[in-house]
C-alpha cells in the first residue's frame, strides 16, 4: 500500500463578516506594516479601505498596491515589489481574485529571495524565509488562497509559469461571503465554473491521495448545489458561502493532487485568445471527462461522485452514473451562458494543431489519469471545436 502525505493548508477563518478579524490576524503574525495587493475594481467596490482600517485599528500601518492586472506579468509582480520595499511591509495581504492573490505570492518570492520570477519556475527553489501572507478571495473560484502556488506571465514570452513553494503559502485564509456579493455576473460565472473543474478534475488525477478526494468531492458536492442559486439569486449569502468554501476545497485538492487535461488544454486558449480561464476549462471540461471515462479508475471516481451528490443510484452502473454526472455538467454549463465551443469563441479550426502541440507541454497533462499526447489534444479541441450543448465522444 503506497504512504501518503497530506500538504500543508492554511489556517481558514469562514463566515459572513470573517474579514472582520483580519486585523486580529495580522497581530497574531506580528506585522506592525502591511502592504494589500489588490487592484482598482476592489477599490471602488470598497474592500481595500474596508481591510485598510480593520487593520490601522489593529496598529497595523496599511500601503495599499492597487496596479493588479488580470493574469498578472513578471512586470506586475516587479511593480509591487518595489511598492512591498518602499512601505516596509512585514506582512502581504492578497485581496481580490485568483491575480491579486498571484500577484502577492510572486512580490513575496522576489522581496525575500531576491532574482528574477522565472528563477522560481517550478517547485521548491526559494531557500529563505518568506513574509506570512493573509489571502482575503474576493471571487470564489480560483482556491489560490489554500495554494503555495504563483501563477506569473512572462511579460515578453506570455508563457505562464506556475512558481511554487511550500514558504509561499497564505498563513490564514479569510472567506467572507459578504466580500463575494459585489462580483459581476460574468466573474462569479467564470469563476464558478473553474472552481468546479478544479473539483472534477482534482478528484481522478494520478496523483489523488484519500486526503485529496474528501477535498475533492465535498467540493464538487457544495459546488454543484450551489452554483446556479449564485447565478439567479447573487444576493444569496448562504450560497455563496458554500460556493467560496467549494471552491477554497478545490484549492486545497490541487495544492494536494494537481490538475488534468482540461486545464492543459485551457491555458493555450487563454495565452493566444485572452479567453477567460474560466470559460476556456469550462467548455474543455465535459469532453475532458468523457476521454478520461475510459480509465476504468477515473470512471469508478466520476460514477461516485454522481452518487454521492445523488445524481445517480448507488445501483445504477459506472456508465450510468458518467452520464449522469456529464449531463449535470453540461446543465451547469449552460446554466453559465459563456460560449461554449471553439468556434464561438473565434478559435479557427486551422489552429487547433498548434494549440495541441502547447497543450501537449502543459504540466498538469502529466497529471491526467489517462496519458495524454498532442493527438489526444487535437481530438478533444475537435470535439470542442463546433460541440453544440451535448459534446460527442
Ligand atoms: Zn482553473
Amino acid at each position: 500500500m503506497p504512504i501518503h502525505e497530506t500538504k500543508n493548508s492554511p489556517k481558514i477563518r469562514f463566515g459572513a463578516g470573517a474579514v472582520g478579524e483580519i486585523g486580529e490576524e495580522a497581530r497574531r503574525l506580528a506585522a506592525q506594516r502591511a502592504l494589500v495587493v489588490t487592484d482598482n475594481g476592489i477599490v471602488q467596490a470598497g474592500h481595500a479601505d474596508k481591510v485598510t482600517e480593520l487593520l490601522q485599528q489593529a496598529g497595523c500601518q496599511a500601503t495599499c498596491f492597487t496596479d493588479v492586472v488580470e493574469n498578472p506579468t513578471t512586470a506586475t509582480v516587479d511593480a509591487c515589489v518595489q511598492a512591498a520595499r518602499d512601505s516596509g511591509a512585514q506582512l502581504l495581504i492578497g485581496l481580490g481574485g485568483g491575480s491579486s492573490l498571484d500577484t502577492a505570492k510572486g512580490c513575496n518570492f522576489l522581496l525575500t529571495n531576491g532574482g528574477r520570477m522565472q528563477d522560481y519556475w517550478g517547485y521548491g527553489k526559494a531557500t529563505k524565509p518568506m513574509l506570512p501572507l493573509i489571502a482575503v478571495p474576493t471571487t470564489a473560484g480560483t482556491g489560490s488562497e489554500c495554494q503555495s502556488y504563483a501563477l506569473i506571465c512572462d511579460a515578453q514570452t506570455h508563457q505562464k509559469m506556475a512558481c511554487g513553494d511550500p514558504k509561499a503559502l497564505p498563513a490564514t485564509a479569510i472567506l467572507d461571503p459578504e466580500l463575494t456579493l459585489t462580483q459581476p455576473h460574468f466573474v462569479t460565472a467564470c469563476t464558478g465554473i473553474d472552481a468546479l473543474a478544479h473539483a472534477i478534475e482534482s478528484a481522478v488525477t494520478l496523483r489523488r491521495t484519500p486526503f485529496s478526494s474528501i477535498y475533492s468531492r465535498e467540493a464538487f458536492r457544495l459546488l454543484q448545489e450551489n452554483l446556479t442559486n449564485v447565478l439567479t439569486d447573487p444576493g444569496n449569502l448562504h450560497a455563496r458561502g458554500q460556493v467560496l468554501l467549494g471552491a477554497a476545497y478545490a484549492g486545497i485538492a490541487i495544492e494536494n493532487c494537481m490538475l488534468g487535461c482540461a486545464h492543459s488544454a485551457a491555458n493555450p486558449l487563454t495565452a493566444r485568445y485572452g479567453t477567460v480561464h474560466g470559460n476556456a476549462v469550462g467548455l474543455l471540461l465535459p469532453h475532458a471527462m468523457r476521454y478520461n471515462a475510459e480509465e476504468p479508475g477515473a470512471l469508478a471516481i466520476y460514477a461516485q461522485l454522481a452518487s454521492e451528490s445523488r445524481l445517480a443510484n448507488r445501483n445504477d452502473s459506472e456508465r450510468t452514473a458518467f452520464e449522469a454526472l456529464h449531463a449535470r455538467v453540461q446543465e451547469l454549463l449552460a446554466a453559465v451562458d459563456l460560449p461554449l465551443n471553439l468556434d464561438a469563441l473565434g478559435v479557427p479550426a486551422a489552429d487547433i494543431s498548434e494549440l495541441a502541440t502547447e497543450a501537449a507541454t502543459q504540466w498538469t497533462a502529466q497529471f491526467n489519469p489517462r496519458s495524454i499526447d498532442t493527438e489526444g489534444f487535437e481530438n478533444l479541441y475537435e470535439a470542442a471545436h463546433g460541440a453544440a450543448c451535448s459534446p460527442a465522444a
